[in-house]
Formats: C-alpha cells, structure tokens, sequence
C-alpha cells in the first residue's frame, strides 16, 4: 500500500484526534488526499504519508545528516533504557500516545515495537520537515505530522499520553489535549548527562561543562502538581563505528567554543552516560 493511502486511511479512523489548525473546528472528512474542516479549510495529505499543519514556515536546525545520526545511535539502543522506564507506566491497554519532537521518528516506533501486544494509537510531530520524512519511511502504525507546539492540530482531551524527550513543551496546550487522568511524560537532562562528550568538546570553565534543570522541573511541578520524578542512569557503549555519529547527533557540538575533535580523540569516546530525569504529570 502506497504510503498516502495508508495515511488516507489512518485518517479517516481517526478524525476526531484532530482539530483544524485556521478555526480550532473539527475535521469533517478525508477527500481527494486532503483533509476538510466542517468550515470547509482544507489541508493536503502529502504524497510520503504525512500532514504539514504549520501555518508558516519554522527554521529547524535538525538537518538531515545530523537527524541519520541520531537515528543510528539510537537503532543502537541510546534510549533504550528510557523508553523501558516510560512503557513500565503505561497502561497495559491500548493508548493513544503523541511523542513531541519526534525528530526522526525511532523512539515512538520502539515504544510500539516494545508494546506490540497491545495495538495503541501513536502521533509523532515535529517543526523539522527533514525528520518526519525520514519517520514516515519507518515501518510502523504511526501517523506523522509537522506541527506547532503552541497550536497543537489536535481536539480537546483526545490523548491518553504525551512522551518528551529533550523537547520544549508547552503544557497549557499538554492539559487541552490530554484527557482526564491522561499522563505526561517529560524527559531532561541531568548535570551528568553525556558529560563524557561535554569534558571532549569543551575547555574546563566553559558553561557547557555545566548544566541545572532545576528550573524545568519547577515550572513542571507547578503545571502539575500531582506528578513525580525518576531518575534514569545507565551507560551507553558507543559502538566502534559510531563514535563520530554520537557527537554529531547533539546539539552539544553547536557551541561556539566546541572544540575540533582529532579522530584519535573521538575514539575515546567509547561509552557515554545516560543520566535524565523522567517527569511524569497526571492531569487531574
Ligand atoms: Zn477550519
């Protein structure tokens, strides 16, 4: 099946998971390959299988070779030890789950494969037109869309769950879609994630030798009040032949004083620290 029509289909079953980006309505109906609002706006399904829901054009800075990277570090199991952690507090019936900043599209397509006994609904959305043409060539059940976090295309209390990893959020928009008792799953970095790679790329006083999250997990805390924190550590062993993708996938080499890295010196990155927290919110 041509992948525009699988996402034809997958729209037309799940409708009312969204809502039209122009008036905030509903979806009326799915015809020629586009999308109709009961007030008649209508957005086109894109020939790969995906939905551009922006309104206007968003800069990402994650290009495609920086996004095939990431996909092969995290085929390599990178956030395998999240991904374990996040599926232990879901439901063991079928969910509706929206990942945030999907980016390439792997970790959403993991969390399906490692749930495969129950068959949940999965959205992924990203502003990177790059990454989610690299996801809707994944194998996988999963609609994929380009969207804005401020104006989420999606309807009232339609979601059971929301995953996060290393995304911004914008948790007035989270509680609008969420339903009642719906969870949110944040995922950020601790002062020791990947520090081995931050000690590599930068001098000793620099500010990315740094890092404190105490101000996100704050403003979570006063979003959802009834929420917890779980800690996450593991390290991950670079494979031999990844060790160059690994400090390409993070923004961490985009600083202004990152420092050059000679072959030798990126093989001794032979394994990194997976250090984060887990905020879970419950909306009450
Ligand atoms: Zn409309």
């Amino acid at each position: 099946m041509k992948k525009i029509d699988k996402t034809t289909q997958w729209l037309q079953n799940h409708l009312t998971l969204l809502e039209c980006p122009v008036c905030h309505d509903k979806f009326q109906r799915v015809i020629d390959q586009q999308l109709v609002c009961v007030n008649g706006h209508s957005i086109n399904i894109n020939k790969h299988g995906y939905v551009y829901f922006l309104r206007h054009g968003v800069r990402s800075e994650y290009d495609r070779p920086m996004l095939l990277a990431r996909r092969a570090i995290l085929e390599a199991g990178f956030f395998r030890g999240i991904l374990t952690k996040i599926n232990q507090y879901l439901s063991k019936q079928a969910m509706t789950i929206l990942d945030v900043g999907t980016g390439e599209g792997t970790p959403i397509v993991q969390l399906e494969k490692a749930r495969s006994d129950v068959s949940d609904t999965y959205v992924g959305f990203d502003i990177s037109r790059a990454g989610v043409q690299l996801a809707t060539q994944l194998d996988t059940h999963a609609f994929f869309c380009l969207a804005d976090l401020r104006q989420l295309p999606f309807a009232d209390h339609s979601f059971d769950a929301i995953m996060e990893l290393f995304s911004p959020s914008d948790y007035q928009e989270f509680r609008r879609i969420l339903k009642k008792q719906g969870k949110v799953f944040k995922v950020i970095p601790t002062a020791n994630y990947l520090h081995e790679m931050r000690e590599l790329l930068y001098a000793n006083n620099d500010q990315h030798q740094q890092y404190d999250n105490s101000a996100v997990r704050e403003l979570f805390a006063q979003n959802f009040p009834q929420h917890e924190i779980v800690n996450i550590n593991y390290q991950f062993a670079v494979p031999q032949n990844l060790r160059s993708s690994m400090i390409e996938m993070s923004p961490l080499h985009w600083g202004k004083n990152v420092r050059k890295l000679t072959d030798a010196e990126i093989q001794q990155l032979t394994s990194v620290t997976v250090d984060v927290d887990l905020l879970i919110g419950t909306v009450n």
